[in-house]
Formats: C-alpha cells, sequence, structure tokens
C-alpha cells in the first residue's frame, strides 16, 4: 500500500482526535526514522520526548525480546521479579520511597492526585480538599488529571471535574499563596513546563514553594512525566536544585517506547495514604512493563545519560541562540537541557511542515513555540544537521 493510501484508511477508521503529519512511519534506527516510502528523517521530537535512547537499542530491545519468551504479565495479584527490580532502581534515581507503576502519564497523574487526596482524608478526616495547579499547565487527558490542567479549552466540554482545583501563575509565589484555603491538600506542578511553553520553574520559587507547602501542612506534588528521565541534564528535573516533593509522577521516557508511567511518594505519604482497595490496575507494573524501566534505568546509569544531557547542552543552547539572532521572526529560547523552545512572533505550523519536507521532525508547543525534545542520545553532528535544515525550512515557511 502507498503511504496515502494507509493515510485515507486510517482517517476512515480511526476517531479523528489527531490532526496528524502525513506520514506513515515505519521504522527507527539510532536519531533516525523512515517512513512506509523509505524516506529518512532526523528526529527531534522522540515521539514527544519518550525515546531518549533513539531507536534501535541493542541491550534495551534485547532485554524486551528475552521477556517477552519469558513472561508478559501476572496482574497484581502476584509479585513479578522485573517490578521488583525496577522499583527499587526507580527509589535509587529519585530518592523517593513508594512506588506505584501505571500504564501513562496521565494515569500517574491520577494516582498521585488520589494518594494526596487520600493522604489529606487520613490526617483531616474530611474529603473535601482542593489542590493548586498552574496556568498553561498539562497533566494529560483523563479526568483527574483534566482537573488539574491549567487550559480551560482542554476542560471546557466535558462537564464538572471531579476535584476542586485552583489556578495560579508560575514562577509568582504570591499567586499561590492567594490560592490557598484551609481545605488546601497539595500543590501540583511541572518542574519545567512542557505543552505550555517550555517553561522552568525558578530555583527561588520552587524554595518558596517547598516552604510554603510545609508551612502550611500541603504536600508538593512534581509531574516529571516530560522534564523528567534526564532530559534536564539531571535524572529529576528537580534534583538540579535539590528541592524535592512529597509524590511525583513519571512516564514517557521511563519506558523508552512501552507505555509506561509510575508515581512515587515519600513513605510518609505512603503511611497515611492509598490502602488495599484505594487504588489499582490491571496492566500496572507488569513483567513486559518493569523489564523496558529497568532496561531504560541501567542503561541511563552505565551510559551516564543525564551526564551526557549536561554536557551537549551547552552546543545546544548556542545553535538554538544563533538560530534566534539570525531570524527576525524568533523572538527568543526558553528551557533546560534537551527541553527547549524557539519562541517565534507568529504560528509555527508552516515550518514544521518545511522541515517534515527537509527529513526533520519537529513539534510545537502551542502554536508560536517550536518544541526541540530530541533523544538524549543526540550527538553535536546531529544538533548541526537540525540547524541546518531549520534554517532552510524557517526561510521557506516565511
Ligand atoms: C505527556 C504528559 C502527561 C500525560 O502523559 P500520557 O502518557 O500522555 O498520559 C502528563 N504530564 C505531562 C507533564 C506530560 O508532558
Amino acid at each position: 500500500m502507498t503511504m496515502q493510501n494507509l493515510i485515507d484508511e486510517a482517517e476512515r477508521d480511526l476517531l479523528h482526535t489527531y490532526n496528524r503529519y502525513p506520514v506513515v512511519l515505519d521504522r527507527g534506527e539510532g536519531v533516525y526514522l523512515y517512513d512506509t516510502d523509505g524516506k529518512k528523517y532526523l528526529d527531534f521530537m522522540a515521539g514527544i520526548a519518550v525515546f531518549a535512547l533513539g531507536y534501535g537499542n541493542e541491550r534495551y530491545n534485547g532485554a524486551l525480546k528475552a521477556q517477552i519468551d519469558k513472561l508478559l504479565h501476572t496482574s497484581n495479584y502476584f509479585y513479578n521479579e522485573p517490578a521488583i527490580h525496577a522499583a527499587a532502581k526507580l527509589k535509587e534515581a529519585s530518592g523517593m520511597d513508594r512506588v506505584f507503576f501505571t500504564n501513562s502519564g496521565a494515569e500517574a497523574v491520577e494516582g498521585a492526585v488520589k494518594a494526596a487526596m487520600k493522604y489529606a482524608y487520613t490526617v483531616t478526616g474530611s474529603a473535601d480538599h482542593e489542590i493548586i495547579a498552574f496556568n498553561h499547565s498539562f497533566h494529560g487527558r483523563t479526568y483527574g488529571a483534566l482537573a488539574v490542567t491549567g487550559n480551560a479549552h482542554y476542560r471546557e466540554p466535558f462537564g464538572a471535574m471531579p476535584l476542586n482545583a485552583k489556578f495560579a501563575d508560575i514562577n509568582d509565589i504570591e499567586s499561590v499563596k492567594s490560592c490557598v484555603t484551609e481545605k488546601t491538600c497539595a500543590v501540583i506542578l511541572e518542574v519545567v513546563q512542557g505543552e505550555g511553553g517550555l517553561i522552568p520553574a525558578t530555583e527561588e520559587f520552587l524554595r518558596e514553594l517547598r516552604a510554603l507547602c510545609d508551612e502550611k501542612g500541603i504536600l508538593l506534588i512534581f509531574d516529571e512525566v516530560q522534564c523528567g528521565m534526564g532530559r534536564t541534564g539531571f535524572m529529576f528535573a528537580w534534583q538540579r536544585f535539590g528541592i524535592k516533593p512529597d509524590i511525583m509522577a513519571s512516564a514517557k521516557a521511563l519506558g523508552c517506547g512501552v507505555p509506561v508511567g509510575a508515581f512515587l511518594m515519600t513513605e510518609k505519604v505512603a503511611e497515611s495514604s492509598l490502602k488495599p482497595g484505594d487504588h489499582g490496575t490491571t496492566y500496572g507494573g507488569n513483567p513486559f512493563a518493569t523489564a523496558a524501566v529497568n532496561a531504560v534505568l541501567d542503561i541511563y546509569k552505565d551510559e551516564d545519560i543525564p551526564g551526557h544531557v549536561r554536557e551537549i547542552t551547552p552546543y545546544f543552547e548556542e545553535t538554538l541562540n544563533s538560530l534566534a539572532a539570525d531570524f527576525d521572526c524568533i523572538k527568543g529560547v526558553r528551557g533546560c537541557g534537551l527541553m527547549q523552545g524557539l519562541i517565534f512572533d507568529r504560528p509555527v505550523a508552516p515550518v514544521i511542515s518545511e522541515a517534515m519536507k527537509r527529513g526533520l521532525i519537529m513539534i510545537n508547543a502551542g502554536a508560536e513555540i517550536l518544541r526541540f525534545v530530541p533523544p538524549l542520545v543526540i550527538e553535536k553532528e546531529h544538533i548541526d544537521e537540525m540547524a541546518a535544515i531549520l534554517r532552510e525550512a524557517i526561510a521557506a515557511a516565511f
């Protein structure tokens, strides 16, 4: 079938919830992808910050193949070895105490929020609580995650939200303070906002937030689904400043392509939070998904993936700054590590489509920001290749 035939069939059968690029991807190799017509693309999107290790990593693929032949699924009525090892490694990487594996980022956020609500219920005896979230945040599409997502457009058509959320402004501690009431049980934020426009929380703001939460007995939840797993040069973005949450959510690069997420908490929270019967999942933490987590965490450790990100970031930032300097339509550069945005003065869709024609895959974050979330294993030559294509694409687009 030709690529166009495949696309026509997809548009007939799949629910139309995405405006997809007119490309059917077929296979990947390192930091390159190929479509079903054999065209090659440099990938600066990584399946939305997922494929941190690139495509075809032998150690990762080998671990998954071995697990397929052994055991794929057990249910959570039983223990399984990959989940046990993955939990221990994730604890070590995060410094958190308890792990619950989920199937996605939204589910990790759901679990994190439920854990905070249950903690507050145990402590106060009341289920009437509020959560503070942030404008422009993104936490996922399920109801609980949607309820704390700071984009009214995503929430509006879907009726009453299952929990009471108030929205503050990132990096504005006064706006958070003005949302606090005696019912506030948690604050949830992305340490670097992803979908909302690559906005890093400042160290000062995170310190003030941690202090505010400690003073008021409010739990601090970090959504590390996009900014975690080495993307900012630290295993988790909060580790850059050492400001630790009470609960955190992870996913995306956690499985590097296998759908898996996790929420983690401190022992203090765990003691008064979710108990048998409060939360569960059929697939979550199954041996296949957690074999992926084990492989990912082993490779991150042995190859010091966060270290590579710290090493390559200055060159990446230099390259983006020089692009910004050379094009009047680019207003600035924003982000952290290998999670960056070029801020344009107009919609970036034409740039993305011109880049695609020239063999570079990019995404946006909002209409006017070009987002860079490449595989974490990129080298300088890939950054140069990206910049060369992007220069042509911007010139062609505008
Ligand atoms: C992608 C994302 C989610 C949702 O993850 P899914 O796996 O798509 O459900 C949640 N939070 C953040 C910060 C994300 O970037």
